[in-house]
């Protein structure tokens, strides 16, 4: 067994003891061997990182000028590229995810940071000559004490789609990681501290989410909630936040479709839409767990799409050539085993995968195979929950105007994949699409540089880009009365 990593909470610039003794275990996903303990944090814990936030921006730290805080944001970006390899060893290890995605969601913080580095240097306003004697400028400024809510599937990734932006604009955070996959937001507040961030500003207290993630966002003392993990959750984050009227954005859960018509090239769209559904073993908000495909080649495609999920290698994250690691953790592979016997129940076809894998020496893992479903029709239920898993429910369209009401035809809006070569079929389909994301001819990019948010209940508000920045700051409006010429 390696070392087991443990943590205090990390609160006013320092390591913290929890009350309780009753450390959160981790396991790892693939063979079951204990890797972390993480501090079981109370809502006390909580109350005192919110202080400790609260005071600190009363503090020093928001009459930073945006070149200095540009300048630390930058630090700690090197210092992220620095540790490369033991964050992405902890990622990998505690999600299960394969090694060279985890190295990718570390490199993908560090570039967070330097892009808000350079967003912050260059947040503008407005200014307005409304009269002669009446001008007015319109300035933006931090909202306050922000608390950062985070789920399993990506820590560092998700965390840094909020964090170096909340920190540009001069906002203090207190952030609560999935008590799944905790030690990387500890590591990154030290990485952080380290590089010259100020006391308070940063501060990390782990638990469950019923305890210190409803202790952080029903405070009064909360300005803003930013929160990624499921709707159910994100439901009780919004009414949780009406007592102060906090700010709240949310990225939620997903059903996202890759809309496969018959004029697109098959070899290239086969290994994408199979790269949607089973990048991170389907654990994954955006993955494109609803396949539609044009009925003129169904049967053609399906065959292509089977052999290739046959020969993805499940097996141990850490190994390179791995492309299916373990779900999080027992029960939520028995949930998606659960989904998998409904779509059998309701009827669809199962034409690949479906059960766990437990060819040694992975028994003790929880790993299902990739499994596909054909003969879909977008009421069964594994149409219409979100799984979380390697399942995908490949759907028949006969007409583009039919593919567009099945991909709507969800609760969902997060994201859409559409595979054509025809330039006006592709921007016609993108429009009318409700989601957040469309890629065409492609799935799962993301860039800093482009916001990335849901439609219906995908979620509230964007993150990332000029639009992810501007949710950490509030507008203020100044209007100057000038003195008549006496
Ligand atoms: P989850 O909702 O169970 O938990 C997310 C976080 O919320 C955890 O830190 C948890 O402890 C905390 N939490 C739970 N109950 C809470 C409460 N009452 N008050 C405050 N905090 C609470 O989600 P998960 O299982 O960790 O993650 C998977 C889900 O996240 C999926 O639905 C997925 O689609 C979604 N997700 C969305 C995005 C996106 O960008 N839209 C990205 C990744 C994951």
């Amino acid at each position: 067994m390696g070392k087991v990593r443990v943590y205090d909470h990390f609160i006013n610039g320092k390591w913290v003891k929890a009350k309780e003794d009753t450390a959160i275990l981790r396991h790892h996903p693939a063979n079951g061997e204990l890797i972390a303990k993480y501090p079981n944090g109370t809502a006390q814990e909580m109350e005192q990182a919110i202080e400790a936030a609260k005071e600190a921006f009363h503090g020093e730290w928001p009459e930073w000028s945006p070149k200095e805080r540009s300048r630390l944001l930058l630090e700690i970006s090197r210092r992220i590229r620095n540790n490369l390899d033991r964050l992405a060893e902890i990622e990998s290890e505690e999600v299960g995810k394969p090694i060279d995605l985890a190295r990718g969601d570390v490199m993908g913080a560090a570039d967070h940071f330097e892009y808000a580095a350079a967003l912050t240097r260059d947040l503008v306003g407005e200014t307005h000559l409304l009269d002669q004697n009446l001008s007015a400028i319109v300035v933006r400024e931090p909202v306050g004490v922000v608390g950062l809510i985070t789920p399993w599937n990506f820590p560092i990734g998700i965390l840094c789609q909020k964090l170096p932006y909340a920190l540009a604009t001069g906002n203090t955070v207190v952030v609560k990681p999935s008590e799944f996959t905790s030690s990387t937001t500890f590591e990154l507040a030290a990485i952080a501290y380290e590089a010259g961030l100020p006391p308070g500003v940063m501060n990390v207290v782990s638990g469950y989410g019923n305890v210190v993630g409803n202790a952080l966002v029903s405070s009064d003392d909360v300005d803003k909630v930013s929160f990624t993990g499921s709707t159910v959750t994100g439901r009780k984050i919004l009414e949780a936040a009406a007592g102060n009227i906090k700010k709240v954005s949310l990225e939620l859960g997903g059903k996202s479709p890759s809309i496969v018509f018959p004029e697109a090239d098959l070899e290239r769209t086969a290994e994408g839409v199979l790269h949607a559904i089973c990048f991170m073993q389907g654990e994954c908000c955006v993955a494109g767990s609803r396949l539609l495909v044009s009925d003129d080649i169904y049967d053609e495609f399906v065959e292509r799409l089977v052999e290739k999920a046959e020969q993805l290698v499940i097996g141990d994250p850490s190994d390179p050539e791995t492309k299916i690691g373990p779900m999080i953790h027992e029960k939520h592979m028995e949930k998606v085993l659960h989904y998998i016997q409904i779509g059998i129940d309701e009827g669809a076809k199962l034409v690949t995968g479906g059960t766990r894998h437990v060819d040694k020496p992975y028994d003790a893992g929880y790993f299902v195979k990739p499994t596909i479903f054909t003969d879909v029709d977008n009421s069964m239920t594994i149409a219409r929950d979100e799984i979380f898993g390697p399942v995908l429910s490949v759907i028949r369209f006969k007409s583009e105007e039919e593919a567009i009401r099945i991909a709507n035809d969800t609760p969902y809006g997060l994201a859409a994949s559409i595979w054509t070569t025809e330039l006006d079929r592709a921007f016609r389909v993108a429009k009318k699409v409700r989601a957040g994301t469309i890629w065409i001819n492609g799935h799962l990019n993301a860039y800093p540089e482009l916001p990335f948010g849901g439609y219906k209940a995908s979620g509230l508000d964007r993150e990332m880009g000029r639009h992810g920045i501007e949710s950490f700051t509030e507008v203020k409006t100044i209007q100057f009365h000038h003195a008549e010429k006496r």
